[in-house]
């Protein structure tokens, strides 16, 4: 079997960026989002009360155009990804994206509406078909409904948000574009480097001196600008707060929290289960400095390849990744490998290694054809076996929840890598597993390593950075020296003081403290590596008649609380530390094996 290196867009629309198709499909959801702000604005509850068939025809409204949009952005999105000089592609996206924001209003308008209903009557509604399936992503939106303000002031805080919060989000992409690094070469001269190449470049430097002397460059670029990045960070923290305190709350974690669907006492449990274990994982860091030859890892070091010998690490072609993916899947699931068997066979994936596609990897869903399309770039290294794998299980993910109601698609950060951690951890396990030398096992034993100590430590950092400085910006502006000294606190504490140096601008070189989509963009990695590694530990333990439990959890990650979802379907209560301590087991459990192997060579 020969399977196809680029994936097949012509069967969602044909034509490409210039698809008569498409543009048909866009004048049409045009017309059903005008519609749709009708039915809203005209639906008046007292009235629909005795069987509530117009709110059902605004339901029904909503969601052929949720799912006509997610088909039309997967595709013109994925046009661009496989070839960024695509402009009509580009011009499309902005089009769909523009359709998105015209929704949100009247989904304000319809909320809006719930929260006028009284309890009784909601109680009552949602035992109606097909409301009642819907019942949680209902409730939730009129809880948060009622926190809302004003219609007007709603409208204007949105029209506000532009230019007052997103708008710092803009220029920070701005700034970092300005950003230099200089970088000795190896013939002494002197060449300066964008943040992006740098980047690259330290992570592949093969020696600690040189990355020391890289990281020391690349603090200097960024510690040259940091008055600006210091506006930036506090303009966007202070909008957020004065954002909350209008709406009711001076809580900068309430809504994260809420966004993720989880109780702060899970968030607080998890992080103390995770810092009394920190020791094993700190024990890792300092073989790993051993190996290297030095005392102390400084703060590049820690996701540093590291190798004990000569090994030739295996190469996969695209056709043995494939077959190596759905071996190891069979073991799991039959369902995981069949779907996997579909998307090789069907030209789900886009992972063709050539000039002008952008960067990284991605999955998205075609809810209207009941398919996924994975994007990645596919060079045959271990590494990208996992990528694969990793977007599989996201498409798996969405699979499993095809015939649910869009409403209750609509899974949260935290546990939107569920699926995806746990294909890669099968894969990640199987390649360690089959490694052919122990030079190759204890490298990629590292990087599996590597990942944890990055989830326990450095995510770690950005969250105890993150709460001290919205809590200090709660009183007035906090200068750039602050935010550096905030943020060497949070590092050492994160790290337990394992390092030899930390990187104190790493609040202006981070990206992810300027996301304006999602605020603390931190904590739902760790919890979403942990959650996937205490189900993996599950499926080890029970074994094939796992996967049905698996399936069922899945799709019910957009229908419940977090923690109601461990206890229904885990029978474990995320408030207590003994879920957790069996998920970070499993990472013991490596470093164990990496301590054993690596003992001869120090
Ligand atoms: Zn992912």
């Amino acid at each position: 079997m020969s399977y196809q290196l680029n994936w097949d867009m012509d069967s969602v629309f044909t034509g490409g960026s210039q698809s008569s198709e498409l543009r048909t499909k866009i004048e049409t959801l045009k017309e059903q989002i005008e519609q749709f702000h009708q039915t809203v604005e005209l639906w008046d509850p007292e009235v629909d009360r005795l069987n509530y068939n117009h709110l059902k025809e605004v339901l029904n409204l909503s969601e052929k155009i949720g799912n006509s949009l997610s088909e039309a952005m997967t595709f013109s999105r994925g046009l661009l990804s496989a070839n960024v000089r695509d402009k009509n592609a580009a011009k499309l996206t902005n089009e769909l994206s523009t359709l998105y924001s015209s929704l949100s209003n009247s989904t304000t308008v319809l909320t809006k509406k719930y929260v006028g209903i009284d309890d009784a009557d909601w109680a009552d509604l949602l035992e109606i078909e097909p409301f009642n399936a819907s019942a949680f992503p209902l409730n939730e939106q009129r809880e948060q409904g009622k926190k809302l303000l004003s219609q007007n002031e709603e409208a204007v805080i949105n029209a506000l948000t532009n230019d007052g919060f997103k708008g710092w989000g803009d220029l920070y992409n701005s700034l970092v574009a300005t950003v230099q690094v200089d970088f000795e070469n190896k013939d002494g001269k002197v060449n300066s480097y964008s943040a992006g190449q740098a980047a690259n470049l330290m992570g592949s430097a093969k020696d600690p001196e040189t990355r020391q002397k890289m990281l020391e460059k690349w603090e200097l670029a960024w510690a040259s600008k940091s008055s600006l990045f210091a506006d930036t960070l506090n303009h966007l923290a202070g909008f957020r707060l004065e954002n909350y305190k209008l709406h009711g709350t001076e809580d900068f974690m309430a809504r994260p929290l809420e966004y993720n669907r989880l109780k702060k006492e899970t968030l607080d449990i998890m992080w103390d289960t995770i810092t009394k274990n920190k020791p094993k994982v700190v024990e890792y860091l300092n073989r790993k400095a051993q190996l290297m030859g030095i005392e102390k890892l400084s703060w590049v070091d820690v996701t540093a390849p590291v190798s004990v010998g000569d090994f030739e690490p295996r190469h996969y072609s695209y056709d043995e990744a494939a077959e190596f993916i759905m071996e190891n899947f069979s073991s799991f699931s039959n369902q995981m490998q069949k779907l996997a068997k579909t998307a090789f066979e069907d030209s789900w994936i886009e992972a063709e290694y050539r000039d002008g596609k952008r960067p990284g990897g991605y999955c998205a869903n075609l809810p209207e054809s009941e398919q996924s399309r994975i994007f990645m770039t596919f060079s045959g290294s271990a590494g990208n076996v996992s990528t694969l794998a990793h977007e599989l299980g996201h498409a798996f993910h969405s699979y499993v929840m095809r015939d649910l109601p869009v409403m209750n698609r609509r899974y949260a950060m935290n546990v939107a890598e569920t699926a995806s951690t746990f294909a890669e951890l099968v894969i990640s396990d199987a390649t360690v597993r089959e490694a052919s030398s122990e030079a190759e096992k204890i490298n990629l034993l590292d990087s599996k390593n590597a990942r944890a100590a990055t989830m326990f430590m450095n995510i770690h950092s950005r969250y105890l950075f993150e709460t001290a400085f919205y809590e200090e910006r709660k009183n007035g502006i906090v200068t750039d020296d602050r935010l550096s000294e905030l943020m060497v606190d949070a590092q050492k504490e994160a790290y337990q003081d394992s390092l030899s140096t930390y990187h104190p601008t790493f609040w202006a070189s981070k990206l992810h403290f300027y996301n304006t989509g999602v605020p603390f963009y931190n904590f739902p990695y760790t919890f979403g590596f942990l959650f996937s590694l205490g189900i993996y530990a599950r499926s080890l333990e029970e074994g094939s008649g796992f996967e049905e439990k698996y399936i069922a959890l899945l799709r019910d990650t957009a229908s419940m609380t977090t923690e109601a979802l461990a206890q229904k379907h885990l029978n474990v209560d995320l408030t207590q530390p003994d879920f957790w301590q069996s998920a970070i087991d499993m990472v013991h459990a490596d470093i164990d094996e990496y301590l054993e192997l690596t003992a001869k060579y120090i």
